[in-house]
């Protein structure tokens, strides 16, 4: 249900810390999504916002709550790997380099897009002949998958174009009031919302397209095909990778990307906050004004995986000072940097220097 002013929803936040808790919380959710209600669930990535993927109704509640537009097609999370082809058609060219790819990285942040049954609702798939589908490693939101013992539909649980919530309480501060349901799983793993694939069988190698940079890096993918590279969608070809709108993960607050430190020049009168990537004094950004506040996403040598975890976390955290404009370090645009970089420039399209 939309937010209404006049009579919020009270929303639940039930912790799962303890094997009677966890218990309590997979049953409270399975229950209420069996009902067609929406419930806000731990994933290794970020925190989805689920619904029943065969129940059309529900799945426009997630729509609604958050204030998506019906052409953003959402992932399906499937109980177990086994349950695929109960959403999506596999051919027999596709399914040996499919089964490798799997078996490799399920339960696990990566999605693949594929033929859909038409069991799967269109709204689901925004009237695409192709679904999403992944199952996610989280232990909290595979329990609720199999107690329910149907594919969730979900999507990050934050309002549209807005930062991917990694915590229960920045699901609260985006949806509560909206929702009946969060469950606590604490801090997502990888914090990064899901690689995306499109797989085509080929000869020698199958292709394999990122149409969302994620945790599973090019890197890793190389060893089961042969990586197209992606290159901005044009036109109808939109459709094949939705939700690559060039403005999306975005703060409130104007994000600038200066691809070198000599790039940005701080305007008198202006607060600025620094995302630094290592907090650097050297060759980073540290320097370069009086900053209001700086986020380092992993000092030292700096790690991509740490600063992947780090990553919306902090954004948030910088969004809510009111300055000016964030400025955001380049990342090293390898393994999981190549994701973060995507979201930077997302976040920073359209952002003028205040
Ligand atoms: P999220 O809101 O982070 O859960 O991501 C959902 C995203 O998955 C969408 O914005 C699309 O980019 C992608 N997606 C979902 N379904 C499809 C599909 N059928 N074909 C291609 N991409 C899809
Ligand atoms: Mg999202």
């Amino acid at each position: 249900m939309p937010a209404d002013p006049e009579s919020p929803l009270s929303t639940s936040v039930l912790p799962t810390d303890t094997g009677l808790l966890m218990h309590q919380a997979v049953e409270a959710a399975a229950g209420l999504l069996r009902r067609g209600e929406v419930v806000a669930l731990p994933t290794e990535t970020v925190y989805g916002l689920a619904a029943d993927a065969f129940n059309a109704q529900a799945v426009a509640k997630v729509f609604a709550v958050k204030e998506r537009p019906s052409f953003d097609p959402l992932i399906v999370h499937l109980p177990t790997a086994k349950d695929l082809e109960s959403v999506a058609v596999v051919s027999d060219e596709l399914r040996p380099v499919l089964q490798k790819i799997t078996d490799a990285f399920w339960p696990g942040p990566l999605t693949v897009v594929l033929p859909k049954k038409d069991c799967v609702p269109d709204l689901v798939t925004a009237g695409l002949p192709n679904v999403a589908v992944r199952v996610s490693k989280n232990a909290v939101f595979r329990r609720v998958a199999q107690a329910l013992g149907r594919p969730l539909a979900a999507p990050s649980a934050n309002r549209f174009g807005r930062i991917s919530p990694t915590s229960a309480s920045a699901v609260n501060a985006e949806l509560g009031g909206r929702i009946p349901l969060i469950v606590d799983g604490g801090a997502c793993l990888c914090g990064l919302e899901s690689t995306i694939i499109k797989i085509e069988p080929a000869q020698p190698k199958a292709l394999i397209t990122i149409l969302r940079h994620g945790p599973i890096t090019a890197e890793e993918l190389k060893a089961f095909g042969r990586i197209e590279k992606k290159r901005q969608p044009r036109g109808d070809e939109a459709a094949e990778a939705p939700g690559q709108l060039p403005s999306h993960y975005a703060p409130s607050t104007p994000l600038l990307l200066p691809e070198r430190p000599e790039d940005f020049v701080p305007q008198h009168g202006k607060r600025y906050a620094l995302l630094s990537y290592r907090g650097d004094w050297q060759d980073g950004f540290v320097g370069l004004t009086d900053w209001a506040q700086i986020q380092i996403l992993s000092p030292g040598k700096g790690k991509l995986p740490e600063a992947a975890v780090r990553f919306f976390y902090t954004l948030r955290q910088l969004d809510e000072l009111g300055v000016d404009a964030i400025v955001a370090e380049p990342l090293p645009e390898h393994g999981m940097g190549v994701a973060m970089m995507d979201r930077l420039r997302r976040a920073s399209h359209g952002s003028l220097h205040p």
